[in-house]
């Protein structure tokens, strides 16, 4: 009998692996802690303890573990309970639910190579043994790998030592593993001990008499230490007494200040006292309680409160409770809508408790928050997130908002896992017997049908705070103004006689246009023909601004045509129109007012997004064009005018969610106009006003549009009424995909029969150089979720067992959003 654990190794593996581990090991090794194990020929890899136990494999003989990454866990058991729930329901492997579930950070690769710091003279008396030996051997070898740093000591737990060698700076490490994090250090300064008695430090004094600046400079540090009673910052020290930095570094090469070093988180609040929050309206505090009531009987609610009536305010009630009872919140958002604008909302209240995450951190500061939410600090008592922040390591979880819950940007595409984080939620939520609060303007139809089914609980919330109306939204024909030429552009009468009067008013205005670049297909008026993108089949999008043709799928571009790359002909011509083609009218039509725009192009970088909503703020933008991301959750006070430039090409999206998302888009783009006082106004330019849902986004009537759409999915076996997995096969050769299709749809049909459509080739079939077919399965509510799960994985195994489907790549997504 001998010890083993069983490990998680971050790639696509159906099976956990076994290794062995020695007595000491299996003592001092916990379950959720990290081990570096080898794999293969020559990898390593960093893997997550599993289990440990006593049963040695019987396939193959277990390998020895490389070592042993931690002191303590670093993942808990209800994390791993969810990342079992996540590969099982999203019918992938535990091992990729872990490379998303981990900052990169905690992600060893391969072996770490260890050189010598050339650029430091480490006085060698100061090493300890272990630590000599070490450097001692990188005299003789330039680098070495951890493998041989644990031959060389005769030990396998070498990170220790490896730790205080880089923190004393004798050596380097080439690919950072367990310290690719470092810790951000901030620079402090003290009076030196020397000064510390009366008659030393009046003696400075004087001596500093002829050096005025310097004198300053430490009565500026004497008065801070007094008011702050803590440790001074170089910063703030220069800052107070004006001093530049070279007078303070005179001051510690004398010997008068010390400097030291302390740790310090790089994302801080450095904001005043919290505030006190809102006290609720009658109709907020009537929601408030519902809440409460339905939280009684149901694991999760639903509210439903239109745009501006206050649902934030609400969450905030919420969320004091939970902290009173000593736990912990998550506060999920669409990535887009994690803005300032909220982030500050909180913080007024909650200060430091609050801690955020998003894919715009980097890595090092996704570790903090990772550490502090590990460690139950004050710091993370609350997690402001995007969808990845459902595997932070919560121990204590009293509570789950998901704010937009209608939002697809919580399902994520690629890689595996492909979860959706709203519903991920809702099962972490109850791992920790905690509650879910969905919330939305115009919740996703599995949600409010979960709540009419009293599957969940369900809150109304009507009015808008203050009392102000909803936006008044008009519907406008383009094609009966095209007829009476009353189009100027993509401008029709009213718009501008509304912009016009807007403008002069003061207000500013918002213009939706769901497509950036300037125009999405170049044709040619001799032959026709439109370039297309050489890797997938779409036609190139014009972008002015950099004059270039550009794909949006795979990003190829080229430079804009002269001519037609067919005939020659130079009488090219632009078909529909994006942000870019927007903004540039808009400049000719109000020359005298400054016009913004955002979209994908202009919101590169960190603070790209906040540039664009502080310059609204502050009025210095007076009409905003952009894309759909203006919809998320933005509060701006003097926006009283919203153009929506182009319904239809939402609308004849080829999805059959394409009618609930045009919908809910377009509710929440007019839901930024008049948010406080005055009424907003809304227009819509479109082919086709007598669509229902229009004519629904324009009485907000959310009902009409839930039973007209239940209805389709009723009739044609939909979600939420049937489950969905689609299955992608995706081939550069589209034949080999072809045949590949028709097999796998052919197994399909003959356990599930009719409830298999397909293959098909999706609107585009070849994206990146790959040929896509999609072949989707419908699940009947009575039919057992995991035993067709199980189905499709036999068929799967069948399928890549053969030898000429092997080399198609097969995609399996669960729920299909
Ligand atoms: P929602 O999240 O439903 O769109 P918000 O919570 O953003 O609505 O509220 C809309 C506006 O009304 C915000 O500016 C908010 O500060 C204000 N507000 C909401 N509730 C209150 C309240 N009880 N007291 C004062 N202001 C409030
Ligand atoms: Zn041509
Ligand atoms: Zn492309």
């Amino acid at each position: 009998m001998g010890n083993f654990i069983d490990v998680i190794i971050p790639i696509p593996l159906q099976k956990l692996f076994t290794y062995s581990i020695t007595e000491a090991e299996f003592d001092f090794l916990k379950v959720g802690m990290r081990v570096a194990v080898p794999f293969g020929k020559s990898k390593i890899y960093t893997g997550i303890v599993y289990a440990i136990h006593n049963t040695a494999p019987t396939a193959y003989e277990a390998k020895d573990i490389h070592q042993i990454l931690d002191d303590s866990p670093i993942v808990n058991n209800i994390q791993l309970e969810l990342w079992q729930w996540m590969a099982k329901y999203y019918m992938c492997t535990l091992g990729e639910v872990m490379r998303a579930a981990l900052p990169t950070a905690f992600i060893l690769e391969s072996e770490t190579i260890i050189t010598k710091n050339k650029l430091r003279l480490i006085d060698e008396s100061t090493l300890r043994d272990d630590e000599f030996l070490i450097y001692e051997a990188l005299h003789h070898q330039s680098s070495l790998k951890i493998h041989d740093i644990s031959n060389i000591l005769d030990k396998k737990n070498v990170l220790p030592i490896i730790k205080r060698l880089i923190d004393k700076e004798a050596i380097s490490v080439e690919e950072e593993v367990y310290e690719k994090y470092k810790p951000k250090l901030v620079r402090y300064v003290k009076l030196n001990s020397k000064y510390a008695s009366e008659s030393s430090l009046q003696n400075l004094l004087e001596d500093l008499n002829r050096a005025n600046k310097q004198k300053e400079v430490v009565l500026t540090l004497f008065s801070i230490s007094a008011k702050t009673k803590k440790p001074v910052k170089v910063s703030d020290l220069s800052n107070e007494s004006g001093a530049s930095s070279s007078i303070i570094k005179t001051l510690i090469d004398k010997g008068i200040l010390e400097e030291y070093f302390i740790q310090t988180d790089r994302v801080q609040y450095s904001g005043d006292e919290n505030e006190d929050s809102k006290n609720l309206n009658e109709y907020q505090v009537k929601a408030l309680s519902e809440i409460n009531a339905c939280f009684n009987e149901h694991q999760v609610t639903l509210l439903h409160g239109v745009t501006s009536s206050g649902k934030t305010e609400i969450y905030v009630k919420l969320i004091e409770d939970v902290l009173d009872s000593g736990k912990q919140v998550l506060y999920l958002l669409p990535e887009i809508a994690l803005t300032t604008q909220l982030v500050t909302r909180l913080q007024n209240y909650f200060g430091e408790q609050v801690a955020i995450f998003h894919s715009k951190y980097s890595s090092f500061e996704r570790v903090e928050v990772w550490n502090n939410v590990l460690e139950n600090s004050a710091k993370a008592q609350i997690v402001l997130g995007a969808r990845s922040s459902i595997f932070l390591p919560f121990n204590n979880l009293g509570l789950i908002i998901v704010d937009e819950e209608h939002e697809q940007s919580f399902k994520q595409f690629d890689p595996a896992p492909r979860y959706h984080a709203r519903d991920t939620a809702v099962v972490l939520a109850n791992l920790h017997k905690a509650k879910t609060l969905l919330g939305s303007a115009t919740p996703s139809l599995e949600s409010y049908f979960n709540a009419k089914q009293n599957k969940y609980g369900f809150v109304e919330l009507m009015q808008r705070f203050n009392d102000v109306l909803m936006p008044d939204v008009e519907l406008i024909d383009i094609k009966d103004k095209l007829k009476r030429k009353r189009m100027q552009g993509h401008f029709s009468d009213r718009l501008i006689e509304e912009m016009t009067e807007t403008l002069r008013e003061g207000h500013q205005i918002i213009l939706f246009q769901n497509r950036r670049g300037f125009s999405p297909i170049v044709e040619c008026n001799t032959c026709g023909h439109s370039p297309q993108c050489p890797n997938c089949d779409v036609s190139l999008t014009y972008h002015q601004y950099r004059n270039q043709l550009r794909c949006h799928y795979c990003g190829y571009n080229m430079a804009m045509l002269q001519d037609c790359m067919a005939c020659g002909s130079q009488d090219l011509d632009n078909k529909g129109f994006g942000t870019e083609q927007i903004e540039e009218e808009v400049k000719i039509l109000f020359p005298d007012y400054n016009v913004g725009r955002m979209d994908l192009d202009t919101t590169r970088g960190k603070y790209g997004y906040e540039k664009i909503i502080t310059a609204l703020e502050q009025q210095e933008i007076d009409i905003l064009v952009g894309t759909q991301m203006l919809t998320k959750g933005l509060d701006f006070r003097n926006v009283k005018l919203v153009g929506i430039m182009n319904a239809d090409n939402m609308l004849n999206f080829p999805d059959f969610r394409a009618h609930e998302r045009s919908f809910q888009l377009m509710v929440q783009v007019s839901g930024r106009a008049g948010r406080t006082e005055e009424r907003g106004k809304v227009l819509i330019q479109t082919y086709n006003p007598h669509h229902n849902i229009l004519q629904q986004v324009s009485t907000n009537n959310y009902i009409d549009m839930f039973k007209e759409q239940m209805n389709d999915r009723y009739n044609y076996k939909y979600p939420p009424v049937f489950k969905q997995i689609k299955i992608t096969l995706k081939h550069k050769d589209y034949n080999r995909v072809e045949t590949a299709s028709i097999w796998y749809a052919k197994s399909l049909k003959q356990v599930f029969e009719t409830n298999v459509l397909g293959p098909e080739s999706p609107p585009i079939a070849r994206i990146r150089n790959q040929f896509h077919k999609n072949i989707l399965v419908k699940i009947p509510k009575e039919q057992s979720l995991s035993k067709t799960k199980e189905a499709i994985i036999k068929i799967n195994n069948s399928f890549q067992s053969i030898k000429d489907f092997r080399s198609v790549k097969v995609i399996l997504n669960v729920d299909n959003f």
